[in-house]
């Protein structure tokens, strides 16, 4: 097992009802290290970008018109197979589907508003996080 950085974001409908403590209590729970976070207002440019390989996919606009429509916080995740394992930790992408004890079944609205965003690849967790980290604001 190797120790891995993976990128988190909480999305719009964590902020809005004011469960940033609640989310990130249940990843510190799952022995995930929170090694940098910042509350951001994402730009239509960085969620284009962000999530530019679903551009094809009718669910685009509404996907960036969300990710924009309120504050998000911005994290690093590090531990013990942190990509695989926060993948686990939040859920299947549409909440219905989700685990019982997932960040999603506990707090996801729907499959649009689905509460997180977590790297699925140790690669793109790497882009990721470059994208919104800088290394000297990683303090693990
Ligand atoms: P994320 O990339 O946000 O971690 P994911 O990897 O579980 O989620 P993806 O297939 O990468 O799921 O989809 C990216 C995001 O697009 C989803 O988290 C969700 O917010 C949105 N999305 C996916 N499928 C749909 C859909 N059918 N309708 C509306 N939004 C969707
Ligand atoms: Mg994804």
């Amino acid at each position: 097992m190797a120790t891995e950085r993976t990128f988190s974001i909480l999305k719009p409908d964590v902020t809005a009802r004011n469960l940033t403590g609640a989310v990130n209590a249940v990843i510190e729970e799952a022995g995930l290290r929170i090694v940098a976070q910042r509350r951001i207002r994402m730009s239509d440019a960085q969620a284009k970008k962000f999530y530019e390989v679903h551009a094809e996919r009718p669910f685009y606009g509404e996907l960036v018109e969300f990710m924009t429509s309120g504050p998000v916080v911005v994290q690093v995740l590090e531990g013990e197979n942190a990509v695989a394992k926060y993948r686990e930790v939040m859920g299947a992408t549409n909440p219905a589907q989700a685990a019982d004890g997932t960040i999603r079944q506990k707090f996801a609205k729907s499959v649009g508003e689905n509460t997180v965003h977590g790297s699925d690849s140790l690669e793109n967790a790497g882009i990721e996080i470059k994208q919104f980290f800088d290394d000297k604001d990683i303090v693990g």
